[in-house]
């Protein structure tokens, strides 16, 4: 479609409000979304914090910050540092208590045709319960289920367990403080976190999620909604350098929310310096690049790298398995090195790793240090290998097939059409 064939925006066009989980791997989907979504005339209000305003700005949208020091990428990203899943839901319920009455303030004076919410954003949900809006749920990743879980050993399952229990008191009196507050009848029904919408988007590939009894015909699968368009700029000149080397590229990254050991990234340097490669080693915010030692000739390090510019030159992705990160590399036909995390992260590995597309380490997820020989081990396979680039070619070619942005944008409209009709 031509932009001339776009309608006026205005009265007239509808309006939604999309509430945000402010973390990369969650605004990073949802913005071809909301691009596409503009370019049709929808009129979309992001709520999200600060540091997303000018990308929310770029996709078309009016942009609305969460208030200061209520919830942004470094709360969650602390939150998973320490205690995992379980402590950021305490932490989502926490900013609950001050998003929620935020936001109904907000849209008392013009109250939306919808209320499109990130599938763990409570604050949005239980606004348009108040509210009583339809709903759109997006959902960043698979829903994980009973038979998901039966492939963790006992080491895992201790693991899990150990870091869940310590966060569990701080998340049940969040939640009893926030039904008390604001009403039982608001607080979204049992299992809670992930939650579904009137209508359900996943940006992921159908084939990714397992049978589960709460997909239903309202989940709409559109597979990734991965796009270059407003994604954060240019490799800086020293970065641009070792990208147009002539030796394969290896890049490292345990994506936004996990820290990663000082012993992981040392670990790096031992496995990866005696490779003909160059490395990017993405070790994040939070450790210090002078503790780790002098890196090896052929390494680079950075907290953060524009990934999606430098997948599309990566030999191999070692990457943590986050959902993003993992259909970001196949979309780029790059073989996977995966080094899960959290339990989601391993069952995204191992449909990956069935399909022949990468070689996953658990060691982190019985918190045992991942070994430099088998890390080396791991990456020399996917280097050499070329069946895991063809299987990483053949997923990546297929991943536009179920429509992407444009395929969410169509199922949105249509919803907000029944939704504005029964207004
Ligand atoms: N990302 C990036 N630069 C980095 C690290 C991550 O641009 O140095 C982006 C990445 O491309 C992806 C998102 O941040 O879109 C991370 O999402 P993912 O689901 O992979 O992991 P999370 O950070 O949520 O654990």
């Amino acid at each position: 479609m031509n932009d001339s064939a776009l309608p006026e925006k205005g009265p007239g066009s509808s309006r939604l409000v999309m509430v945000g989980m402010p973390a990369a791997g969650h605004v990073n989907p949802s913005l071809p979304i909301m691009r596409e979504l503009t370019r049709r005339g929808v009129n979309v209000t992001y709520y999200t914090s600060d540091e997303f305003q000018a990308v929310v700005e770029d996709a078309g949208c009016e942009f609305r910050g969460y208030p200061a020091n209520t919830l942004g990428p470094a709360d969650i990203a602390e939150a998973t540092r320490t205690g995992g899943p379980v402590r950021v839901v305490a932490r989502i319920l926490q900013a609950t208590e001050t998003l929620l009455p935020f936001l109904l303030t907000d849209l008392e004076a013009d109250c939306p045709a919808a209320i499109a919410f990130d599938s763990n954003a409570i604050w949005g949900r239980m606004a348009a319960a108040s509210l009583g809006v339809p709903t759109i749920s997006l959902m960043t990743t698979i829903m994980i289920g009973g038979k998901d879980l039966s492939g963790l050993t006992s080491r895992e399952w201790f693991q899990s367990v150990r870091e869940a229990v310590p966060g569990v008191p701080a998340t049940r009196s969040a939640k009893r403080r926030v039904v008390r507050r604001f009403g039982k009848q608001l607080y979204p029904p049992a299992p809670g976190l992930p939650m579904r919408g009137d209508l359900t988007i996943f940006p992921v590939p159908r084939w990714m999620q397992s049978a589960n009894p709460r997909i239903d015909e309202r989940c709409h699968f559109v597979g990734p909604t991965i796009s270059l368009e407003g994604r954060n700029g240019h490799p800086e000149p020293e970065l641009a350098t070792v990208l147009d080397g002539p030796e394969p590229l290896i890049l490292v990254s345990l994506g936004t929310l996990h820290a990663g050991s000082d012993a992981f990234f040392r670990a790096c340097f031992e496995a990866l310096a005696g490779l003909p490669a160059r490395v990017l080693l993405t070790i994040g915010p939070h450790v210090d690049p002078a503790r780790l030692g002098r890196p090896p000739a052929n390494t680079l390090i950075r907290a953060s790298m524009p990934q999606l510019e430098v997948l599309r030159r990566t030999a191999v992705f070692v990457t943590h398995g986050g959902m993003n990160s993992a259909l970001e590399g196949l979309a780029c036909g790059v073989p996977l090195v995966l080094v899960p995390q959290q339990v989601e992260q391993l069952v995204i590995a191992r449909v990956i790793t069935d399909r022949g597309a990468g070689v996953v380490l658990r060691h982190n997820l019985s918190n045992r240090p991942v070994p430099a020989a088998e890390l080396r081990a791991a990456v020399e396979h996917a280097l050499t290998d070329s069946s895991l680039r063809t299987a990483a070619h053949a997923m990546g070619s297929s991943l536009g097939e179920e429509g992407g942005a444009v395929a969410a944008a169509e199922a949105i409209q249509s919803f907000l059409c029944g939704a504005t009709k029964h207004k």
